[in-house]
């Protein structure tokens, strides 16, 4: 048999062992030949007719089977598997029947040629066997579609794993793919290569199984980073292949491996000493108590099940349980009126109902996998692009997948969910927490986690019920053992375990007199907040929801400083229209009774708030000096004018202030004020709205005089501006303890942007968490700022100290802080000078 292969581009041919790949020039994956493309958009087509056995999910490869004998490579350049299919676009899938010449892949050379290694396009036949030749005659230019060279089989059969008889099968536990683009050709070729050594060997994944021997079947099947695949031996060897094969796999197959899971390993900790423990503040709060490990319990069930009919049943019927669960869930947190964790709920029903994890459950379960294996699979594959993200936020989703599966496994299994009821003072000590979890264990103080972050579903729950929780705090948490004491101090971001008697005791006394200074202070909170020498500073409120605003009121409150709308949007999968935001805003300001004002910041997205349905977030590489906040508005300038339509449809629009996040530039202010004027034309809004900036990006506050010309007022948002003026990432764990606001060049910013304020006539305002830490409340007062807007609990102790304050003293104090050289000798100088008035 002949089999004639035509040129799959058009170009110049170029003999396989030039082609800059020795995975292809030493013939190590079969014998062809290349093919140099003009750099131009052409279609890469079939060389002859066939089946396509494979279509990498990248686009840059394709298999096809041809004449039931022949399987042929079509690979399009050299690495460009990590393009991640960018300059691909593919036109035929798996299965296809093709005629020669048949367009197969679009490619866009001259794209792939600025970035791959090779763009020559190289089609060779990877399972040649003994006697097969091949006939090359053809050089120089030719096109698309003309001989490019022929094949000639011998009399040897097709490889098909080999001899099926040659004893016993054994098939090895899962073994999980960890390079991460996967088995493509390079891996295929070196798995390949050892399967050859065996008489038979197969590779399974799910219910699909291949010639361990073709590099091409391994190609088609697809099994990409953490998969799991089994090998398949038989013969007197089969032990051995399946040990060589799958410490190949877990070595790489040639290339790095990438080891899932992103917390902390930590050494074997010593908890027989006192321990102390540094993470991020996911709610802040200080208690002591005793330490509990949470477990994590795993389901057992089988993969296959006898009655697809049946199962499908229980499938069903556990669909529908868990709807009603999480509407109830949602009715409960409604009526009391917990507005995020209502919205948490309705995102797991959306995630239930997912129709690709609903129908791709149900077919494996028709080819006869059981409810819940069925179920766990469906979940893991349309959870799996959320896997490899270096994106904290939407690995945090993964977690809420994982929420929804577990309620889904208990109701198939017929698994009572277990209350656990923690004795008084309990810390819990888990690796992450999933909101159920919040509602599982009952009763618990303070959590301690391994990994999760601030700004997880689970954490913004506990902020709103106010529990003390520090996350990120490495994988020593996971050896804590039960029942030892432990201080959690979660707003320093600090848990020490095991601590001496005399520290636990002075924690206890602290923690009580904290109390007792705070109910004092609540009690005072409606009086106003002016210095010993007479300085009003108004205290303000940061808020999310409308709970928030209702209990910034009640705590005293003169308004919100700032309200992060972003949090009430970012479950969504579109952009909430302008009469959404008018609802949700117009409730806010009527949850505060006593009338505030309350500054709206504008969405504040991207860095570490992505939204799904916001142009240009995706594929950052440094998301946190990327298109965050306003940078981003002119690429979703729909989003953001329902947004100010939404606004401006408020009333009383003279509580209404607007604030712009992230601006770097006048010309940022100025494009937002250009498209608030616009709208306020189009609705015949005649009054004047407030617009004022954030001051987070230290550019600005180097250059706030001339800003403040325009801007209407200043609210400056420490968190970033310590993290710029610092260069360390505030969601970093191990940067957390030295990202002190306190340093001397942050307090020379604040200092820059309050003169700058004062000398236009417009407010200074502090909405970052420094506004709520008391040590650095005096520093502030002393460099100009006159309003702060802290966390709610946060807000009686804040007035209180304003109380106490002499704005004089605050002033000289903030002066010599500026020539200190750290962030250490300013908390000094401010326990010396102030010490006296601070609970601590
Ligand atoms: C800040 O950066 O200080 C701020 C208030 O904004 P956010 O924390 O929401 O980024
Ligand atoms: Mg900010």
């Amino acid at each position: 048999m002949k089999v004639k292969l035509c040129s799959t581009v058009g170009g110049t041919v170029i003999p396989i062992e030039s082609v800059a790949d020795p995975a292809f020039s030493e013939k190590m994956m079969g014998d062809g030949l290349a093919v140099r493309p003009a750099l131009v958009r052409q279609a890469v087509v079939a060389p002859a007719a066939g089946t396509v056995a494979n279509v990498s999910r990248t686009g840059h490869a394709v298999v096809l089977n041809v004449a039931d004998r022949f399987e042929v490579l079509m690979h399009i350049g050299i690495d460009t598997v990590n393009l991640a299919g960018a300059g691909f676009t593919p036109k035929v899938k798996n299965g296809d029947a093709v005629t020669a010449g048949q367009e197969l892949i679009e490619v866009d050379f001259q794209e792939i040629s600025q970035k791959a290694p090779s763009v020559d396009v190289i089609t060779i036949i990877t399972n040649l066997e003994a006697g097969d030749r091949l006939i090359k005659t053809r050089e120089g230019a030719l096109k698309a579609g003309e001989e490019l060279f022929a094949v000639v089989a011998g009399e040897a059969g097709a490889a098909s794993g080999g001899a099926e008889d040659s004893g016993e099968e054994l098939v090895s536990p899962p073994v999980m793919i960890l390079n991460a683009v996967g088995i493509h050709a390079r891996p295929a070729l070196a798995l390949s290569q050892i399967a050859a050594k065996y008489p038979y060997v197969r590779i399974r994944k799910g219910d699909k199984e291949v010639n361990g021997k073709s590099i091409a079947a391994l190609m088609g099947l697809n099994a990409v980073y953490q998969d799991e695949v089994r090998i398949v031996a038989r013969g007197p060897e089969a032990g051995a292949a399946i040990e060589e094969i799958t410490a190949a796999i877990k070595s790489g197959l040639g290339e790095a491996v990438k080891t899932p899971g992103e917390a902390k390993k930590a050494e074997l900790v010593d908890f027989s000493k006192t321990v102390e423990l540094k993470g991020v503040t996911a709610s802040p709060g200080l208690v002591a108590g005793k330490t509990h490990q949470a477990k994590t319990r795993d389901f057992e069930f089988p993969e296959r099940a006898e009655n697809p009919a049946e199962q499908l049943i229980i499938f069903n019927d556990s669909l529908l349980l868990s709807e009603m669960r999480l509407t109830r869930n949602i009715a409960e947190a409604e009526e009391n009126k917990q507005t995020a964790q209502a919205e948490i709920f309705q995102a797991h029903v959306g995630i239930l109902k997912d129709e690709d994890i609903v129908q791709n459950a149900r077919d494996f379960i028709a080819e006869g996998w059981g409810a819940a294996a069925a179920y766990r699979r469906a979940v893991a594959e349309s959870a799996k692009p959320l896997q490899g993200l270096n994106n904290p936020i939407l690995k945090e989703r993964l977690l809420d997948f994982k929420d929804v599966e577990r309620m889904m496994l208990l109701y198939i299994l017929g698994i009572e969910d277990e209350a656990l009821d923690m004795p008084d003072g309990t810390i819990l000590a888990a690796a992450e927490l999933a909101p159920s979890d919040l509602k599982r264990y009952r009763n618990v103080a303070g959590y301690l986690l391994a990994g999760g972050s601030a700004t997880s579903h689970a954490s913004i729950m506990l902020r709103n019920m106010g529990i003390p929780a520090l996350a990120a705090a490495g994988e020593a948490v996971l050896q804590i053992p039960g029942g030892m004491n432990a201080i959690l101090d979660a707003a320093s971001g600090t848990a020490i375990v095991n601590p001496t008697d005399e520290w636990l005791a002075e924690m206890k006394r602290k923690q009580e007199m904290f109390a007792e200074i705070h109910r004092r202070n609540i009690a005072r909170t409606r009086e106003p907040s002016v210095t010993k020498d007479g300085l009003a500073i108004q205290v303000k409120g940061n808020i999310s929801n409308t709970r928030e605003a209702r209990k910034a009121d009640e705590f005293g409150a003169e308004g919100v400083g700032l309200f992060r709308t972003e949090f009430m949007f970012m479950g969504g999968t579109k952009a909430p229209e302008a009469e959404t935001h008018r609802r949700l805003y117009q409730e806010i300001l009527d949850a505060m009774p006593s009338g505030g004002a309350v500054t709206f910041r504008l969405l504040d997205v991207g860095g570490d708030k992505p939204i799904a349905y916001m142009e240009g977030l995706a594929g950052e590489e440094n998301p946190i000096v990327g298109l965050r906040g306003v940078r981003n508005y002119p690429l979703n300038i729909e989003v953001i004018r329902a947004q100010i339509r939404g606004l401006l449809s408020i009333t009383p629009l003279s509580r209404v202030k607007i604030m712009i996040p992230m601006v770097a530039q006048l010309s940022e202010y100025q494009w937002v004020k250009k498209l608030l004027d616009e709208e306020k034309a189009a609705l015949g809004v005649a009054e004047s709205v407030e617009l004022g900036v954030m001051v987070e990006v230290p550019s600005l506050a180097l250059t706030a005089a001339e800003i403040a010309k325009e801007a209407a007022f200043f609210s400056i948002g420490t968190n970033d501006l310590s993290q710029y003026a610092l260069a360390m990432d505030r969601g970093n764990p191990n940067l957390a303890s030295r990202l002190n606001n306190l340093h001397p060049a942050v307090l020379r910013l604040i200092k820059m942007t309050a003169e700058g304020g004062k000398a236009a006539g417009i407010t200074t305002a502090v909405c970052g968490a420094m506004a709520s830490e008391l040590m650095a409340v005096p520093m502030l007062v002393g460099l100009g700022v006159t309003e702060l807007s802290a966390a709610m609990n946060a807000i009686p102790d804040v007035k209180a100290l304003v109380r106490e304050l002499d704005a004089a003293h605050c002033r000289e104090a903030a002066e010599k802080a500026l020539g200190l050289a750290s962030a250490e000798a300013v908390e000094e100088l401010v326990r010396r000078e102030f010490g006296a008035l601070l609970p601590f």
